[in-house]
């Protein structure tokens, strides 16, 4: 069946009548990178963008395996029937792109909460280039916004620099991990724990507790090593179990209390500032990028270097120069 099409205003009221399906086509406008998409989806944003910024934006990260969806699960269904709130989940998954299969993207994930009406789950971005992640996420997390939600998920797995990425555009970051045996510092990207503000190990029970609180102390006292990201704030390391729902509601009142002391230090409006500003960095990168790929003139002279350059018949130096010449020299000034 051919969907009917939508213009601007038709996503602009669907989306703030908080109309899932409407909602969901939303997205995929701004996942796109078709040129007429992209206009609509900046016209759509902007009349979405007053309805923004009140949502609370975590982002949430580990290793495949850790427990993620069954934490995002847990945690989801503990926000809507316990507290009372409505949550949009979404994914970044960098892997999806590269391999065409997804770490994250499994249909069968979450089944529990994806039929909870104050739910909303969106699989990440399969199809398409690597680039415009950042944009993709940070402009879907406005569109729920927009669409009402009190707390956006931001899901992604520690590969490459989806875990900065993220941390980028969400207000508190967690780290899931698990307790190994007595190896827990040594697999963990040093990365990772200077961007977290908390950390809680995940499949804390059964015959993993006293391991789960053992690997807790550990990363407490690593963590005395590192310069906290907010002087007010010293990421806490909880433990948790995702499977029993135990130790979850702990988990968020530690992402509100986070909240409240950024809030209080003036360290919130900060980060959101700095967030908007590495966003118009990000958003220009990826202009400047795409259209340099698209440019007939690069293109062709790419198509002769690519197998010299592979070679080393050409330096790389002497080819990138020799694009970005032939770049400037033929756009407008
Ligand atoms: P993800 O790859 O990080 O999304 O991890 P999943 O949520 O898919 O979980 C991976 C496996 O770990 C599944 O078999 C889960 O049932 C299991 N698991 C997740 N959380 C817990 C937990 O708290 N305790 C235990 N024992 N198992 C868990």
């Amino acid at each position: 069946m051919k969907r009917q099409s939508l213009n601007v205003q038709d996503y602009v009221r669907g989306v703030e009548s908080g109309d899932r399906a409407v909602l969901a086509r939303a997205i995929t406008l701004v996942e796109s990178n078709r040129a007429d998409h992209r206009e609509m989806a900046h016209d759509m944003l902007d009349q979405l963008m007053p309805r923004t910024g009140s949502a609370i934006r975590l982002g949430i990260t580990g290793v495949p395996g850790v427990g993620k969806s069954t934490f995002i699960e847990a945690l989801g269904l503990h926000l809507i029937n316990g507290l009372g709130l409505s949550v949009a989940v979404l994914a970044v998954d960098p892997s999806s792109s590269v391999r065409g299969g997804s770490i994250l993207g499994d249909k069968t994930r979450m089944q529990r909460l994806s039929q909870e009406t104050e739910a909303f789950i969106r699989p990440s971005p399969s199809q398409g280039s690597l680039g415009g992640v950042h944009r993709k996420t940070r402009e879907s997390l406005l569109v729920c916004e927009a669409a009402g939600f009190d707390v956006v998920l931001v899901e992604t797995v520690g590969v490459g620099q989806s875990e900065t990425t993220v941390a980028n555009m969400v207000d508190t970051f967690l780290v899931l991990m698990l307790a190994g045996a007595g190896d827990e510092l040594q697999g963990i990207k040093k990365g990772i724990l200077e961007v977290a503000d908390i950390l809680a190990i995940n499949k804390a029970d059964g015959e993993n507790l006293s391991a789960a609180d053992r690997a807790r102390r550990d990363y407490k006292n690593a963590l005395h090593l590192f310069t906290p990201r907010d002087a007010a704030w010293h990421p806490p390391v909880l433990t948790c179990s995702a499977l029993e729902s135990n130790g979850i509601e702990k988990v968020w009142d530690t992402v509100i209390e986070h909240r409240e002391t950024l809030r209080a230090s003036g360290a919130f409006s900060l980060r959101r500032a700095e967030q908007n500003q590495s966003w118009l960095w990000s958003l220009v990168e990826d202009e400047l990028l795409q259209t340099f790929k698209a440019n007939p003139d690069v293109q062709e002279e790419l198509a002769m270097l690519v197998d010299p350059v592979r070679t080393g018949q050409i330096n790389p130096t002497g080819a990138a120069d020799r694009l970005l010449k032939i770049f400037f020299g033929t756009r407008d000034a």
